[in-house]
């Protein structure tokens, strides 16, 4: 396996997720976070409001601004990506809209490699589109492209590293040089990696994105989303968040928490599963193609091995010589994984792109994003490795 760039942090990526970012001593003694339910919070007086705004306390004062939990959460996120400051947000997509919101205006453009996240590129091309802010897409890992896109009206490099399902890696170094050569802001959504096993910002990337609603929450029982960066970057971000609303209900903050504390643990299973059936795949006679950059043959495998601590639970394979009901045979054969969209839980998953988010696309668009009738994407849990290896095997051989 790979050796990734040195720790900043001073403890591991464990003890981080377990008890970063919390108070020593909690309300009631308690060894947990504290749901507090509120909507609003009270003040003493009228001194203590005018206090409050004058000397800029940190404190709550109502719900759309945050809460408690919601601090916590933020402040465990920020430790665990080697951070200064993480806005949460109700969703990935709330995230990745409300940082755009912030940061761009009329006549400005952002430039995306191309195999970004479909909802992602639709609020951009068609969304922003609206608001005046053009979006140029370019060949993921086109370098030279992405430099000859950027000219004084650039706001924002984007890109997904791995992107989703062809796991393509991002070369940060070369990334953030360009966007430090223009003075252009550069963000990477790494809900893929996770910061287990990629941390873009010790590379100079401005913003890391997170659906925290994958990987990091982990039990496919809620949605967050993050934006990671410096605190005077992401003043603005989190001023607009308070105007906007996306925010995460107690409840849902306590969620997370408690799903952050395996997050390094589940991490280490996700990864070995990943890779010991990208390799079982890669040897089956029913497989035309696997795409893991932990693979010798993927085409991203040298930057994934120098950057990446570990590649991950997302696999993605082409069925030899099958049409698309064949292929959907496979994933209707499988017993231990679900039939589900999204990925990062202990629950294993199964999808067809073709069927599950390409459906209603002409067969040339399709084609046009690499997305083939043959394609299946899994998503691997916590489960043990033998009895996903064995379902696997009876789904395709049973196709
Ligand atoms: C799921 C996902 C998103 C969107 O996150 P939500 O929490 O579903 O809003 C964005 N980027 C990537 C790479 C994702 O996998």
């Amino acid at each position: 396996m790979s050796v990734a760039p040195e720790r900043k942090a001073n403890q591991g990526t464990s003890t981080t997720a377990v008890q970063g970012g919390e108070a020593r001593m909690k309300p009631g003694n308690a060894i947990t976070d504290a749901i507090f339910c509120a909507s609003t919070y009270t003040f003493d007086n009228t001194d203590s409001i005018i206090r409050y705004i004058e000397e800029n306390q940190v404190r709550e004062e109502y719900g759309r601004y945050g809460n408690p939990g919601e601090k916590t959460a933020e402040a465990k996120l920020a430790a665990i990506e080697g951070g200064e400051s993480a806005v949460l947000y109700s969703c990935g997509m709330a995230a990745f809209v409300g940082l755009l919101m912030a940061k761009v205006s009329s006549g400005d453009n952002v430039v995306f490699f191309d195999e970004c996240y479909h909802r992602s590129r639709e609020f951009c091309g068609k969304h922003l589109a609206r608001f005046g802010v053009e979006t140029r897409t370019v060949k993921t890992g086109d370098y030279d492209a992405m430099e000859k896109a950027i000219d004084a009206n650039t706001k924002m490099l984007i890109s997904e590293s791995p992107t989703n399902p062809h796991l393509s890696c991002v070369d940060l170094e070369k990334f953030t040089e360009i966007g430090k050569k223009h003075g252009v802001e550069t963000l990477i959504d790494a809900t893929l990696a996770t910061p287990y096993n990629l941390r873009p910002l010790e590379y100079g990337v401005d913003y890391v994105l997170h659906s925290a609603t994958k990987y990091l929450a982990g039990h496919n029982d809620l949605l967050a989303g993050a934006i990671i960066g410096s605190e005077q970057q992401l003043a603005d971000v989190r001023q607009l968040r308070g105007v906007m609303g996306g925010i995460n209900a107690p409840h849902n903050c306590y969620l997370l928490l408690r799903g952050l504390k395996t997050f390094s643990l589940r991490m280490q299973r996700h990864n070995a599963n990943g890779m010991a059936i990208a390799q079982f795949l890669e040897d089956h006679p029913m497989v035309e193609k696997v795409y893991y950059p932990g693979l010798a043959s993927h085409p991203y495998h040298d930057i994934a091995k120098a950057t990446m601590r570990g590649f991950g639970g997302l696999v993605t394979f082409n069925v030899k010589g099958a049409d698309w009901r064949k292929t959907a045979n496979v994933v209707d054969n499988a017993k231990i994984f679900k039939i589900a969209p999204s990925l990062g839980g202990v629950e294993s998953l199964i999808e067809q792109p073709l069927v599950m988010s390409y459906y209603q696309q002409t067969p040339e668009n399709r084609a046009k994003f690499g997305i083939y009738d043959n394609m299946i994407r899994i998503a691997c849990g916590i489960e043990d490795t033998e009895d996903l290896i064995a379902d696997l095997k009876q789904a395709l051989d049973n196709a």
